[in-house]
């Protein structure tokens, strides 16, 4: 397998720019509507990009999980998936692929990476325990939460600096472990979890350096590892560009090293290998035993876990490509070039730029939109209005109100327009820098948001909102004004 990859090809030119080292064999037509039906379907979807048709979107970058695209040999794959419920030949295959790439003996599968997160939970926390982590996830926070568990974040100072040059934001605060260690004890403490590329600060990455210091104190103290890996292979692909000692290693062997740390290990497949789908990896055969028996109980029979045994088929050959530079430095270059080409110009975006996607400051770009009015997701609906292009929400939207219904207000405000593996080109990646500089130059014409339906739980899926004055207007007219009859 070729481990080159696109950040390796220079140009004559002197452009830095990523190129595309696969080539497009199935397409999908996108529709790139007339501004006046954006508005219209803007308002219909009560200016929440997660209730938009895809009909009416033209880039769709709400989110990398289940979206990136698959490759040629993972969609042949699934034709020799073998039918069976017990024994099937498919979950064999996947095992090995496990076993091959991540060194991990004992597979369990589950139907995606928050059914391991309840497995993992209900087995392994009890009431009154403290979970150290360098940044919770949506799912696995809850999980936590509903089995006694209180999360304590520690991350280092500079994780959640938007402007920042430091290479890995998502390390863990060593004197802050020891500092929990002190304080509750560590049998208050069953495990200390390690998200790769963290998602909700930006998809910042840590260093093996880091996690070695880490692992070693948790050692000492009795402490179990976990490892959350459903973006590994970007974390990978960050420790091989930023951290020395790993520039000349084979990809294959940094994922090695991660797993080689750790007692326990889960993934998404929805973001590992783009099929729906998920598992828990260990090479200790006391922890595979202990959960074993909630598989079989919420998932399926263990060579299934909930699955199609062609999900499963294309999730081994998915793993396997997590250690092709080609596929996993794909996402994150095209993200770097649009960070970096924001960046030059004064948009602020979240640096250095990470897995996912490109992350938006709203707070920088609004400054003159209270938080109480949401800027976040006032400026995804101003963005979807001018470009067709969706991107998600991350702030205060986001966050829920406290015991008293106040609004509790986020740590950052956040537009994520996430980067589904191998899925854009450059000329629509060209195509947003172009329209969120426009936007840029139009900042004071975007105003605020107000809640119109709020429902008590996760409202960012399904609340409604509307403008608090008539700006979506305005700001169509300026468009109209500056790109006449152009969509
Ligand atoms: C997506 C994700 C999960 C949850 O996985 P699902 O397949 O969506 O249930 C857990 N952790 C991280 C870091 C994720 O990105």
């Amino acid at each position: 397998m070729s481990t080159g990859s696109s950040s390796k090809v220079k140009f004559f030119s002197g452009e830095e720019i990523p190129l595309e080292l696969h080539k497009v064999r199935i397409v999908q037509k996108l529709f790139l509507n007339p501004i006046d039906q954006r508005l219209k379907a803007m308002q219909t979807a009560g200016y929440n990009t997660f209730q938009l048709n895809t009909l009416d979107v033209f880039l769709d970058m709400l989110t990398d999980s289940g979206t990136n695209a698959m490759s040629d040999n993972q969609v042949a794959s699934m034709l020799q998936a073998d039918d069976a419920y017990a024994g099937s030949q498919s979950f064999y295959r996947m095992e090995a692929a496990i076993q091959e790439v991540f060194g991990t003996k004992y597979v369990l599968p589950v139907h995606q990476g928050r059914a391991a997160e309840n497995i993992i939970s209900q087995v392994f926390i009890k009431k009154g325990d403290i979970i150290p982590m360098n940044y919770h996830f949506t799912t696995t926070k809850a999980h936590m939460e509903i089995n006694g568990g209180t999360i304590f974040e520690i991350y280092t100072d500079e994780a959640l600096k938007i402007k920042s040059t430091n290479p890995f934001k998502g390390n863990i605060d060593v004197s802050k472990f020891k500092d929990l260690i002190k304080e509750y004890g560590a049998e208050r403490i069953p495990f200390i979890r390690f998200e790769a590329s963290t998602n909700l600060i930006g998809g910042q990455p840590f260093s093996i350096a880091n996690m070695r210091e880490v692992c070693k104190i948790a050692k000492d103290n009795g402490i179990m590892t976990l490892l959350d890996a459903s973006l590994i292979g970007e974390n990978a692909y960050m420790i091989k560009q930023r951290e020395a000692e790993f520039k000349n290693t084979p990809i294959k062997d940094i994922l090695l090293a991660m797993f080689n740390l750790v007692d326990l290990s889960y993934f998404s497949s929805r973001k590992v290998s783009s099929t729906r789908g998920g598992g828990i990896c260990t090479n200790r055969k006391d922890l595979y035993e202990k959960m074993r028996d909630l598989v079989t109980l919420y998932e399926g029979f263990l060579t299934y876990g909930g699955m199609s045994v062609r999900e499963i088929e294309a999730m081994a050959v998915g793993i396997r490509e997590t250690t092709d530079e080609t596929v996993i430095s794909q996402s994150p270059s095209f993200i770097a070039y649009l960070v970096n080409e924001l960046d030059k110009i004064g948009i602020p975006v979240v640096t250095p730029a990470g897995a996912l996607g490109c992350h938006v400051d709203c707070m920088g770009f609004l400054p003159h939109v209270p938080q109480s009015q949401y800027p976040a997701g006032a400026l995804a609906a101003a963005l979807y209005i001018i470009s067709g292009c969706r991107g998600m929400e991350r702030g205060t939207i986001s966050s829920v109100r406290d015991a008293d219904g106040n609004d509790v207000l986020a740590d950052v405000e956040l537009l994520r327009l996430a980067f589904p593996r191998r899925v854009f080109t450059l000329s629509q990646t060209k195509f947003v820098l172009d329209r969120l500089t426009w936007l840029y130059k139009n900042r004071n014409l975007v105003g605020g948001l107000k809640f119109v339906e709020e429902p008590s739980v996760l409202r960012f899926f399904n609340g409604r909102l509307e403008p608090t004055s008539n700006w979506a207007e305005k700001l169509v007219n300026q468009f109209k004004a500056d790109f006449g009859d152009s969509l």
